[in-house]
This record gives structure tokens, sequence and C-alpha cells, in this order.
């Protein structure tokens, strides 16, 4: 088996170590890849300072050119994208209601476009006869991106392409479970892109830490959790690193009384198990008026049950597997304790496959805020279903704990609905729907979900500084 290369400098790179990258559906070797060291980071930050001059110099136009050629050229080779994101992250080919790795390709591609268009343009603030004031942007320099592992490939363009268009150069390093995606990826983007516009460094360990602390790194953007997030912004101190830091929630979904049921159990169960409930806005807790609790338990059950779990590979697969060990232990401590406390398990709670990392979707009622399971962030395939009799204490418990990311309203009374959505303490909240992104719209968090957004106009502005101009006349 051929191990991947590191991406430098328009290069691909040998390193003296590798390591294993496992599949999860079945724990074999899907490749081996390169332990990148710190001279090999500093060649890669090296690189990528020398390219921000001229590819900073470009016309926003010539650049977004480039980054729409680079997603027709990724579009190309699909199939290869799609499989080995499958075969190193588990997530179905296909999966339920078409939500697997042919979702994240596509929302891929059209992040990819979607942001390649957008454009940044100076602002007039003041014109008048003595004066006039323009606001202009300017692109970083060397912007660091570390990714996680859910999305490999998606979350790592979020970071990119808004950095890359507003004129600044990238060293990336993907997350050591899931870094094939995105070292081909790199490797593509050779094509198309100068030599040191893109690099790809990838390892274990300490690797991270060296890229929040380099002093020739302009900004960090980073996707994973809340401690990471604290320890970058120490690290990334010492040359006031701008920082996005996306860390993830525990989103609340409160379901009012006056739904139907049957109308939103699908959208809501699709929610709370996009990705195998491994995705950062996916909804965590959900909190049901008791006058439809048993009918949406009911109803979420029929479709739980109904779910395929195996490996990714296989056509008929709705959900993969987890991930990695680490999270999959987390998902089984957090369903011992709500056993020990006397919840209901109305399906799953059991691992029955262990030659990968499986673990049912699994629906617990008789669950209250307090439990681990509803106060910690699950990031799995396990939904507690809270019942609630008053709307203003299911506020309250949405609000309650210290993340704030997502949350959701769920009504017919689009009012009303928007009333409890006003007093939620997260960074998006969305009526009759969740976890819904998109590349027009601002995301982000609140309170220890971090803070910068991504996407949209103000996701873009990220990547720059101000630059005003005062001009006297
Ligand atoms: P972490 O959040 O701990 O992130 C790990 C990454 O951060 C690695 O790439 C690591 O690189 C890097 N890193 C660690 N320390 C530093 C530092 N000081 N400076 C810069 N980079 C650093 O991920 P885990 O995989 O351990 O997941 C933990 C939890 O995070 C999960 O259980 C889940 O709840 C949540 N999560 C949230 C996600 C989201 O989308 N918001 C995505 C994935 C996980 P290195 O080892 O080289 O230092």
């Amino acid at each position: 088996m051929k191990p991947f290369k590191l991406v430098i400098n328009g290069s691909l790179v040998e390193t003296s170590e590798y390591f294993d990258v496992l599949n999860p559906a079945d724990k074999s070797v899907v490749a081996r890849c390169p332990k990148a060291t710190e001279a090999d980071l500093n060649n890669a930050v090296a690189a990528a300072n020398t390219a921000f001059e001229s590819w900073s110099a470009l016309d926003i136009s010539e650049r977004r050119e480039l980054l729409l050629k680079l997603a027709d050229v990724v579009e190309d080779k699909a199939e290869e994208f799609k499989t080995l994101l499958t075969k190193e992250q588990g997530k179905p080919l296909q999966g339920f209601a078409n939500l697997g790795a042919g979702f994240e390709f596509e929302g891929t591609l059209n992040w990819i476009r979607t942001t390649a268009n957008f454009d940044i343009k100076p602002k007039i603030i003041e014109d008048n006869d003595t004066v006039r004031i323009e606001l202009h942007r300017k692109p970083l320099g060397v912007v660091g991106s570390i990714t996680p592992w859910n999305y490999p490939l998606l979350i790592s363009i979020w970071h990119i392409i808004p950095a890359l268009l507003a004129g600044n150069t990238v060293v990336m390093k993907p997350s050591e479970m899931t870094p094939l995606t995105m070292l081909r990826f790199g490797e593509v983007a050779q094509e198309i892109l100068p030599p040191g516009v893109l690099n790809i460094v990838t390892g274990a360990g300490e690797l991270g830490a060296l890229i929040s602390s380099h002093e020739d790194i302009q900004k960090i953007v980073f996707t994973g959790s809340t401690p990471t997030g604290k320890a970058i912004m120490k690290s990334a101190s010492g040359n006031l690193k701008r920082l996005t830091l996306e860390l993830g929630g525990n989103d609340a979904g409160i379901v009012l009384d006056d739904v139907n049921v049957d109308d939103i159990a699908e959208k809501i169960f699709a929610s709370a198990f996009i990705n195998n409930g491994q995705t950062c806005a996916a909804l965590k807790r959900l909190y049901v008026h008791e006058s439809v609790y048993d009918e949406m338990c009911n109803a979420l059950t029929k479709i739980a049950t109904s779910m395929k779990n195996g490996n990714g590979m296989d056509k008929d697969t709705d959900l993969g597997p987890l991930q990695n060990e680490q999270q999959l232990n987390i998902v089984k401590e957090l369903a011992e304790d709500a056993k020990q406390r006397g919840a209901t398990f109305l399906c799953g709670g059991e691992v029955v496959d262990e030659k990968g990392y499986f673990y049912p979707p699994t629906l617990v009622s008789n669950i209250e805020d307090g439990a681990k399971l509803v106060d910690i962030e699950q990031f799995g395939p396990i939904l507690p279903i809270i019942k609630f009799h008053d709307v203003e204490d299911a506020i309250a418990s949405a609000n309650r704990l210290g993340v704030g990311l997502g949350g959701s309203v769920w009504s017919q009374d689009l009012i009303k609905a928007q009333r409890v959505a006003s007093r939620m303490q997260c960074g998006t909240v969305w009526i009759n729907s969740h976890a819904a992104v998109l590349p027009i719209a601002p995301f982000g968090g609140v309170k220890d979900s971090g803070f910068g957004v991504e996407f949209g106009e103000e996701g873009l502005n990220e990547y720059t500084s101000v630059h005003t101009i005062h001009i006297y006349k």
C-alpha cells in the first residue's frame, strides 16, 4: 500500500515516520499517513509566507476563477473522494435520507462555488466636500486551519476557501483520525493553485500546538472541542493571532404542543442522527411538550428501529460506525449513567457489533436535566427526550448549559415559535428545522461554543483586517 504524502510548496513530501489510518467499520488499515516534523511544518509555513505576496496581489476575480476551477477538478474525482471519505470516516456512501458521503461531497462543491462567488468591496463611510473615508479589507497572511474528523472534507473547505478567496495562504492540519481525504484534496489542488498557497501537514500529539504558537501564522481557524479551543487561545497569544473557534455545543430542540408529530418526526430524527450524531450543530437534547410526548417517542422509535447499521460501503447501510473508539466510549459512558438513573431505553443502548466502532441508534425517555446524557455533548447516535409541562421551563433548560451553538423550536404557530426562538442563547436558531447550515448564512457559537462566525459575508470578513483610509480633499 503506497503511503500518502504531505503537500508542501506544491510538492508531495515524504516523511521518515508514518502512522496507520483505520477504517472504523472493521479497524483495518486504510492507508499509512505521513507524520510531519516541526521542520516540515516550518517549511510549509515558509512556503505559505512566500506565496502570500503574489497570491494576495492577484485580483479577487483571479483567485475566484482558480477556486472555481478547483471545484471542477475535484468534482471529476467524485467517486474517489466519496469512497476515501467512507473508508476513513465511516459514514455511508449514501446513508439514510442521503446524508452520507455523497451529501458531504456535494456540500463541499456547493460551498466552494458559493463562497468563491462572494466579493470583498471597499465601503465608503463618508464622502462630503472635505473628506472621503473608505474602508478596505486586507488579507491577514498565513492562516492555520485545524479540522476535525466528523466532516473531514466539508469543514476543511469551510476554513480554506474563504481564507484563500480573501487573499491569504493556508497551512492546514486535518485530524489524524481522518487525514487522507484532505491529503488527496491538497494533492489535486496543486494542479490549479500556485505552489505554497495551500499546504497540508498531518501528524498527532504536538503538531497542533506548534501551529497555534507559530510566529509566522497570523490566524487560526479551529473546529473541535472547547478544552482544545481554550488551549489554542493560550498558545496563539504570542503574536496575538486572530481566532475563529467553532467548538460544538449541546443543541436543544423544543417541541411545542401544537405540532403534527407525523409531519416532523423524520426531520427531527435526521437533525439528531445526521452523521451518526457526530455533527457540531446536531439536535442533542429534545424537549417535548407533555401533550405530544408519547406520540413523539413512538414516532421516533419507529424510525430508529428501521435503521440499518453497517459498513458504509454497503449500499443499504443507513448509519455507519462511530468514527473512533474514544467517541464510542463517551457514548457508552453516557448511556450507562442514564441506565443507572432508571431512564427508559426506547431502542438501542447495547453494542451488538464489535468488529467496528458501532453503536445502534438509541432513544432515551424518562430522563431529566442533570443526567450526563442531557448535560454532556454525546456527539453520537443517542438522543435524550425530555418531557416538559411549561414552555418557560423548556427555555430555561435549553439555556442552562455553558454552551450555545444552535437550537430549534418546532411549532405550527410561527409567531409563537419565533418568540421562543428569540430567547434561546445560541448562535443559530432554526424554526421547524435543525442543523441546516448554508454557505450564505453566518454560523457560530456563543458562550463556550466559541466565537467568530463562518459563512456569508461576515464569515469571509474574518479572514481580513480593516484598512481605513481618510482622504482630506
Ligand atoms: P479536539 O477538539 O481535542 O481536537 C483535536 C485536534 O486539535 C488535533 O488536530 C490536535 O492536533 C489539535 N490540538 C490539540 N491541542 C492543540 C493546541 N494547543 N493548539 C492547536 N491545535 C491543538 O478533538 P477530539 O478528536 O479529541 O474530540 C474531542 C471532542 O470534541 C469530541 O468528543 C466531540 O465532543 C468534540 N468535537 C467537536 C467537533 C465539532 O464539529 N465542533 C468535531 C469533532 C469533535 P495535535 O494532536 O497534533 O496537537
